[in-house]
């Protein structure tokens, strides 16, 4: 029944657990990447990789796909969608810190596949799909891993094991560990459409974030179409929000017209804030969405779980090539949760207070701030290395 005895398994070939993979296998570390599903999650979720990301990936061999078909964004914006007002941020300005002074817009699936298939050319490495991880168990040397295939159950010996398997992560369930956090009461709905919003609008960029209090909206462009997120009400059912009714009611007061669209995804997720007590038990270390959730304000749930892969990624190779102690998957843990909880968490929410917050205290709040950051350089740059996630990486890298 043992199937494969390698140095790292890695659960799940979504975006982070694909580049975790990636990285091990281009330092020789021998990796056996598991996928549930058999082509790997095609839903649009993420679609923006910030200035970092786009670094690490390229230091990583695996940003052409990005830097060839995604679309560049140096500039992002803020709207007030009763005044139409619009607040502009222009990542130019911080040039002298990032060759990649941009956001790029790509759906998610196609970097998690793009990296997979890169995975699939290492000789020490291989990446295998329809594989369910089921249960796993650890001792002094190592953890064994029974995976579900379509035909038997398969037994994997590693030495460490990476749990990159998302929100309703197993590898986290089998450790019995707890995920605190909130769940917020309204379903976020999201369409996607080949229609050209950018005409309805005066200046729109490809990333908009539009605050309102009755029906805040994100609208997004990827290279081949616009999404647009939207808040649901969590009294009304699936059924009704995925209906062409509600389609069209939104489209109406989006576009102010009765234009007919036609939507190629309509996709209702539940939005969390949640930090998993630990990243790490004994062998069995975890990344992404399998110990962080949090709202999609800002773009930030990928890009961190990117940014845990490589942090451990580094460790794991200092450990298993170079001597490394092994409590330096510790070090990972304390660096990782602490930037999870004090920047992801935190400005995640607040962004989405800001968004979805009513007139009054906080619109005004929401100018004033605006309105500062417009006319003080020194603060837009530190916003802007803030908001790119430059300086969450400064603050993990300080903790020793
Ligand atoms: C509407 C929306 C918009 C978003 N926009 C952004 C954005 O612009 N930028 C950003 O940074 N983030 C964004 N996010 C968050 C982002 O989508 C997630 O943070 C990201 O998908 C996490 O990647 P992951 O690889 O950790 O998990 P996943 O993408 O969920 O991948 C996990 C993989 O593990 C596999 N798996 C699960 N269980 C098992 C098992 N037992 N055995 C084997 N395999 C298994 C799954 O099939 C899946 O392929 C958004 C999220 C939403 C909902």
């Amino acid at each position: 029944m043992l199937t494969q005895d390698v140095e790292v398994l890695v659960v799940g070939l979504g975006p982070v657990g694909s580049v975790a993979a990636l990285y091990l296998a281009r330092q020789g570390i021998t990796v056996a990447a598991i996928e549930a599903v058999a082509q790997g999650a095609t839903d649009l979720r993420a679609s923006t990789f910030h200035a970092p990301t786009i670094e690490m990936l390229d230091d990583l061999g695996a940003a052409e796909l990005l830097l060839r078909d995604g679309l560049k964004a140096p500039v992002y914006q803020f709207r007030d969608r009763q005044s139409q007002e619009t607040f502009e941020f222009d990542l130019t300005e911080i040039s002298d810190r990032t060759r990649f002074p941009f956001r790029i817009q790509c759906e998610q699936h196609r970097l998690a596949q793009d990296v997979a298939t890169r995975l699939e050319e290492e000789p020490n490495a291989s990446a295998t799909y329809q594989r369910r991880l089921v249960f796993m168990e650890q001792d002094e040397s190592g953890v064994t891993a029974y995976v579900e295939t379509p035909h038997s159950m398969e037994k994997i010996r590693a030495r460490y094991v990476i749990g990159a398997d998302g929100a309703n992560s197993l590898v986290r369930k089998n450790l019995d560990l707890s995920f605190p956090g909130f769940t917020y009461d309204e379903k976020f709905l999201c369409f996607s459409t080949a229609y050209p919003i950018e005409n309805a609008f005066d200046k729109l960029c490809y990333v908009n974030y539009v605050s309102d209090p009755e029906e805040w909206m994100v609208l997004l462009r990827v290279p081949t179409l616009w999404r647009i997120l939207v808040p649901a009400p969590e009294n009304i059912s699936d059924a009704d929000l995925l209906s062409d009714a509600t389609k069209n009611d939104v489209f109406r007061r989006l576009l102010r017209s009765d234009t007919e669209i036609t939507t190629n995804h309509r996709t209702i997720y539940r939005v969390h804030q949640r930090v998993c007590e630990r990243f790490v038990m004994g062998r069995i270390c975890m990344v992404g969405d399998a110990v962080h959730l949090n709202s999609p304000m800002g773009g930030f749930g990928m890009n961190s779980g990117i940014h845990d892969a490589i942090n451990l990624g580094e460790k794991l190779v200092k450990i298993l090539r170079h001597g490394g102690d092994e409590k330096l998957i510790q070090l990972y843990e304390r660096q990782r949760h602490k930037v999870t909880t004090d920047f992801v968490q935190t400005q995640t929410i607040e962004n989405t207070r800001m968004m979805r917050e009513g007139w009054g205290n906080a619109r005004n709040e929401r100018r004033e701030s605006m309105n500062r950051l417009q006319n003080d350089a020194e603060l837009r740059r530190k916003f802007l290395l803030k908001q790119s996630m430059f300086t969450s990486l400064e603050d993990a890298a300080a903790i020793a």
